[in-house]
């Protein structure tokens, strides 16, 4: 059996922070929806140029799309022992989409820890979150620096700000999050899956929280 788990939350909360640390303490693929899309978008595919015209917006990439891509991904060898979901799914359909794939192979989600945070922190980390161009690593300016301003600590390459990480588009962000993901909250909770982790504390006290909801589970 592999270990599937979806990190829910809204943006900024510090997903891909945590699944990146996750990933490398136990060995499971982690799979960013967001950051395919801006390897899409890189390598200017024609998903890439498609995701672009929603993303610089805020508003969802749609659900088609988006499920193909992931589903081209999950199965791939690295994902063997299973896979962190960051960003996937957002919706009920891709909910449902995920739950029919993992379904088909006798797996399942196994646990959908849910990282909460104010607004103001939020709004505060995306707006200075810096991003590494070449493999997506994530800095913040004020609470998470590089050791060399600009560059990436683990590949030396260029650090950069998001252009969805404005604070009009990261408002947009929020509002989607609220009215499209947020409901999948309730869906995990009747299922017996969500576990609700504290987001506004410090990185190494969340990802003993989350390493915590990972035993039980
Ligand atoms: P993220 O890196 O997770 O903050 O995602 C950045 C942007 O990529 C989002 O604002 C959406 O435009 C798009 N995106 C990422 N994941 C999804 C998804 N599961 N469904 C639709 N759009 C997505």
């Amino acid at each position: 059996m592999a270990t599937y788990i979806v990190l829910l939350g809204p943006p900024g909360v510090g997903k891909g922070t945590q699944a990146e640390i996750l990933a490398k303490q136990t060995g499971l693929a982690h799979i960013s929806s967001g950051d395919l899309f801006r390897e899409s978008i890189k390598n200017q595919t024609e998903l890439g140029k498609l995701a672009q015209s929603y993303m610089h917006k805020g508003e969802l990439v749609p659900d088609d799309v988006t499920i193909a891509m992931v589903k081209d991904r999950i199965f791939r060898p690295d994902c063997k022992l299973g896979a962190i979901l960051d960003g996937f799914p957002r919706t009920p359909v891709q909910a449902d989409a995920i739950r029919a794939m993992l379904n088909e192979v006798g797996e399942d989600i196994n646990v959908v820890p849910f990282i909460t945070a104010p607004d103001e922190i939020l709004i505060e980390r995306l707006s200075g979150r810096w991003t590494c161009r070449a493999n997506g690593h994530i800095y913040h300016s004020v609470n998470n620096p590089p050791k060399k301003e600009g560059i990436c600590d683990i590949d030396g390459s260029e650090l950069y700000q998001r252009d969805d990480d404005k604070v009009e588009t990261v408002k947009k962000r929020l509002r989607v999050y609220m009215e499209q993901t947020s409901p999948l909250i309730a869906c995990y909770r009747d299922r017996g899956l969500l576990v609700e982790i504290k987001g506004d504390q410090a990185i190494f006290k969340v990802t003993e929280d989350l390493i915590a909801a990972l035993k039980k589970s």
